[in-house]
């Protein structure tokens, strides 16, 4: 039997930590951020964006590497901290930042707070000045272009994130009062699942002369630049992974040309769903194998709670992950499986028409390709199942990094009201 994750056998595994489960192999992990690391100019610091997979030690195998942090919560700025980043490799980003978590980046030193809106700008400078301090702040704009060819688009219409480019260029006066903050640099982020290089390439050009523009009509030094990042991977039929080389001949040399206009600018990029999504593998185990009006279903113990993304929203025709089944010698594989989770939902759907070899309960399948957006981006309290366990496998050992859920965990966090209708004892047999 040779279905491994990072050389251990998928059914050893889910004997030992069961299923639901996610699996993350650390070498794939640092092979992808050394692929990248290796053909992008040295000069562009790589940020992981704990948002795509905000486990602690996925996040500490990438610092090992050399990566920072893009944060945007408080418990996502502690999770880097404990996972080894340096406050000065780490932003923190989001367009609505509480007053503590404005704080807690003034306290720990973060290299810049990156700010959504004049409002945000005017607070900042208010918590810097009750500290005494001077708050660090990269400006995120909503710029006036976009470049097609993300899944997601994120600006160049109206956004709740950034500050529109054109207001930028006019705030001059707007930032000449503040006492407390400086600015330092310049972020914007277009768009997730870029899967064109030219796509990339034209983003990070535009980026890169629109950070000099703001910054020279606003008089302040560009330190740092952030172009964003949303690279892909493929998961659906028809999409191909990014050619990295080829990402790389066209963004480097608008690096080269930045950095020699610009030789003490940082310059960042950042990245979630690149470095981590092929590193995660979703262990389901099925429990069902039933016909329905001549469609196969296997139902299994896992489901959309924890892979939210395996749905496919925003797509006119669903479009499947890759599922294989894991763990036993199979026959020919047998056309329009569907994959469902166990929720009380026909959205529960991991897919709806794979190739798999006729199925028995007790299978074991892998959702490929897992490793980002998983249960942090799913609704994990769904029929209070709660989340699943995480491994990482690195060495040849399995280490377990989240534990899974017990009732116990989500039925505690809830409270019975005093005043509850008392309930004869009788009514429960
Ligand atoms: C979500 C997000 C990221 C990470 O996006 P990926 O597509 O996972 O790389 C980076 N920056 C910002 C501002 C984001 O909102």
């Amino acid at each position: 039997m040779t279905d491994t994750i990072g050389g251990l056998a998928v059914t050893d595994l889910a004997r030992e930590f069961g299923t639901p489960l996610y699996v993350y192999d650390a070498d794939v992990l640092r092979e992808r951020y050394r692929q990248l690391r290796e053909v992008l100019h040295p000069e562009v610091g790589i940020l992981f964006s704990l948002k795509a997979n905000p486990n602690v030690s996925i996040c500490a195998v990438l610092r090992s590497l050399g990566a920072g942090a893009e944060v945007s919560s408080l418990a996502e700025l502690l999770i880097a901290g404990r996972a080894g980043v340096a406050a000065e490799d780490t932003i923190f980003l989001g367009p609505g930042k509480s007053a503590q978590e404005i704080d807690a980046c003034l306290a720990t030193g973060v290299h810049a707070i990156v700010c959504e809106s004049w409002g945000e700008l005017a607070e900042i400078d208010a918590l810097a000045a009750r500290r005494d301090t001077v708050a660090r702040v990269v400006l995120r704009i909503n710029p006036s272009f976009t470049v097609k060819g993300s899944r997601l688009t994120m600006s160049g219409k109206p956004r709740q994130f950034g500050i529109d480019e054109e207001q930028a260029l006019e705030a001059a006066p707007r930032v000449a009062g503040l006492r407390n903050v400086r600015l330092i640099g310049v972020h914007v982020y277009m768009g997730t699942r870029i899967l064109a290089e030219e796509v990339a390439a034209e983003n990070t050009t535009r980026i890169l002369d629109l950070a000099e523009r703001v910054a020279e009509r606003l008089g302040f030094e560009l330190e740092t630049v952030d172009v964003g990042g949303g690279l892909g991977v493929a998961y659906f039929d028809g999409e191909r992974d990014l050619d990295l080389r080829r990402l790389a001949d066209l963004v480097n040399p608008a690096f080269a040309a930045f950095r020699a206009r610009h030789p003490r600018t940082r310059l960042f990029t950042e990245l979630g769903r690149f470095l981590t999504a092929e590193s995660g593998t979703y262990l389901v185990r099925v429990r069902q194998v039933k016909e329905s009006m001549g469609e196969w279903f296997a139902v299994t113990d896992g489901g959309t709670h924890h892979h939210m993304a395996a749905v496919g929203v925003g797509s006119f025709v669903k479009r499947d992950f890759p599922i294989r089944l894991l763990g036993r010698e199979a026959t020919e594989p047998a056309p329009n499986w569907r994959v469902t989770g166990l929720l009380c939902t026909p959205n529960d759907t991991l897919s709806t028409h794979t190739p798999l070899p006729p199925l028995r309960p007790g299978d074991l399948l892998g959702v490929l390709r897992s490793g980002a957006y998983g249960p942090s981006a799913s609704p994990v309290l769904f029929l209070s199942h709660g989340h699943p366990a995480e491994v990482l496998v690195d060495a040849g050992r399995p280490y377990l990094i989240r534990d899974r859920d017990r009732p116990a965990d989500i039925v505690d966090r809830q409270r019975l009201y005093e005043r509850a209708p008392e309930v004869p004892s009788a009514s429960i047999p």
